[in-house]
């Protein structure tokens, strides 16, 4: 599909953007000011989370032609969404987009509930063509992402109390070998540390 050109703003913000179309994943106004940027043709939102589902940043950035494909907890807020469950695919401008599993397993707020419970948000893989890319939304490591396809490039959470620790960063890399890694969604990174403990196939691009 041509060059693929990807922009990180921080927290789990990214930018693609492929033939001249952009596609903004969980916008978040705390982290970047989005109104210098081009306006999104899509919008496309992991969870209901106010760190990804931000209307401020919306604002700056949508037209009434934007599409949104979001998860069953943000839901059908206008005629623009496209709501996507785990498992089920869509296509949008010739851009595969497959809603996968996210959530947590372990890590619980103090009155005892999930962060993120299973089956309500989204991870995505995105196929450009035959390269696909997985952003994984708020998830630990999960059985799921044995299952699936070869990923080209991908982001992976890596934040205590929500996600992931250090080592489950490493143990979800590991499984899933992507030939690109980003890590996002974090608070502090030790880069050198992590390229010691990555399968050396993987390029870490933070
Ligand atoms: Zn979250
Ligand atoms: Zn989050």
């Amino acid at each position: 599909m041509g060059e693929l050109r990807v922009e990180v703003f921080g927290h789990a913000s990214v930018l693609l953007e492929i033939q001249g179309k952009k596609i903004y994943v969980d916008p978040y106004s705390e982290v970047h000011d989005y109104a210098g940027n081009p306006p999104a043709d899509l919008i496309l939102i992991t969870h209901n989370h106010y760190d990804h589902y931000d209307e401020k940043a919306f604002s700056e950035i949508e037209t009434p032609e934007t599409t949104y494909i979001v998860s069953q907890n943000v839901g059908r807020v206008d005629d623009r969404y496209t709501v996507l469950g785990n498992d089920e695919i869509c296509t949008w401008e010739g851009i595969e987009i497959a809603a996968v599993e996210s959530y947590n397993v372990n890590r619980r707020n103090p009155s005892g509930q999930l962060f993120h419970p299973r089956g309500v948000g989204n991870g995505y893989v995105l196929d450009f063509g035959g390269f696909k890319v997985y952003l994984a939304g708020d998830t630990e490591p999960i059985p799921e992402m044995q299952d699936l396809p070869k990923i080209d490039l991908a982001f992976l959470p890596k934040n205590l109390p929500y996600t992931m620790t250090d080592e489950e960063f490493v143990k979800a890399a590991n499984l899933i070998k992507p030939k690109y890694l980003y890590a996002y969604h974090y608070f502090e990174i030790d880069v050198p540390k992590l390229k010691k403990e990555l399968d050396p196939s993987i390029e870490l691009l933070n």
